[in-house]
């Protein structure tokens, strides 16, 4: 950023949180939400392994090289805020219950229109066995100097899309998961994470277990010095929007271009302090955005958050693009916002 901008921007509270970590942004950042597409190599690799007929550690050095990839490309395309490109998780719940113990793997359902996953089913005591995310995001971050963001799954959607079958209340499973992903949390910041992402797409499901998932939360960033982002995709924003101001975390990541509501008027009606990754381009379709309509989303989005706050993002994970729908998508994306950075 110019020093210009330096003595134009006010500074949101999110900014001086990065910079108190060292880490000083232009205006717009722009970051992904976390997943990239797998190359089918990949795919049939991992359905060796789970089928016994392939060394795990074959898979684990292939993906090594996705990661190495999709830095490369995050390089190329200028990106801000990169991700390890979530390639050895095969989906956001059952990759944290292969890795927690007390989760047993249970059958496929479908969730939200065509994507399906395997609903994990809680059958004894849950506990951090091992680092779960930390290894991936150590190995992407030694790759590249820009800020590698770390993304967990929250407590409440990891319990949320699983079978409880152990715990007496879903308050005594969310105590144990709480203390998972805060010791999972630990373990990043311990290896040198500064930003780290909590995926919480259950958050509005239930209205009523708000009170719950915000102690969770309130306890898994608890005393930590880390920029905190909190990913809500799918529900229905209106329903806890001004409820979610009381969460402490710094950044909201939020799915914007398939919302029911009109996010404009939520904002007006509640202003927040925090910052916000502004979703601009649609995950879920093969279309790429023209500039004039990205443009568009971005302007739409600064007539009720300052610029000082905003991030722009994608509106959820990448990975049911096609690679070459990422790359157009964000190159529309980033060149967007390099022109109002001109302005
Ligand atoms: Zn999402």
């Amino acid at each position: 950023m110019s020093k210009k901008n330096d003595q134009t921007l006010p500074i949101s509270p999110g900014r001086k949180k990065l910079a108190s970590l060292g880490i000083n942004l232009p205006l717009l950042p722009t970051t992904t939400v976390g997943s990239f597409p797998l190359q089918q190599e990949l795919k049939e690799m991992r359905f060796k392994v789970s089928r016994g007929v392939q060394q795990a550690s074959d898979l684990e050095r292939r993906e090594k090289l996705a990661v190495d990839h999709w830095i490369s490309i995050q390089e190329k395309l200028g990106l801000d805020i990169f991700v390890d490109g979530e390639v050895n998780r095969g989906d956001f719940i059952g990759f944290f219950a292969k890795k927690i113990s007390g989760f047993t793997p249970g059958g496929t359902v479908r969730v939200f229109g065509n994507r399906y996953y395997k609903k994990p089913i809680i059958a004894s005591r849950l506990e951090w066995k091992e680092p779960i995310t930390q290894p991936m995001w150590h190995y992407a971050q030694r790759l590249t100097h820009k800020p590698v963001k770390a993304i967990v799954t929250g407590p409440y959607t990891l319990l949320t899309w699983s079978f409880n079958e152990y715990y007496p209340s879903k308050e005594t499973a969310l105590i144990d998961l709480t203390k998972i992903i805060r010791r999972e949390i630990q373990t990043l910041v311990d290896s040198g994470a500064k930003i780290i992402q909590i995926d919480e797409p259950a958050l509005s499901t239930q209205p009523d277990d708000f009170p719950l998932i915000l102690d969770s939360l309130k306890e898994i960033t608890a005393g930590f010095k880390s920029y905190f982002i909190l990913h809500h995709c799918y529900g229905n924003l209106a329903e806890v929007w001004d409820k979610m101001q009381r969460i402490p975390v710094d950044n909201f990541d939020l799915e914007t271009t398939n919302v029911p509501v009109s996010l404009s008027t939520l904002f007006k009606k509640f202003p927040t302090k925090k910052d916000v990754s502004f979703g601009v381009i649609d995950s879920h379709s093969a279309r790429i955005e023209s500039p004039r309509l990205v443009g568009d989303r971005i302007r739409e989005a600064a007539k009720t958050i300052p610029a000082s706050q905003l991030w722009i993002s994608p509106d959820c994970g990448l990975k049911t693009r096609t690679s070459d729908q990422v790359t157009e998508k964000l190159t529309v994306m980033i060149d967007t916002v390099k022109k109002f950075r001109k302005k």
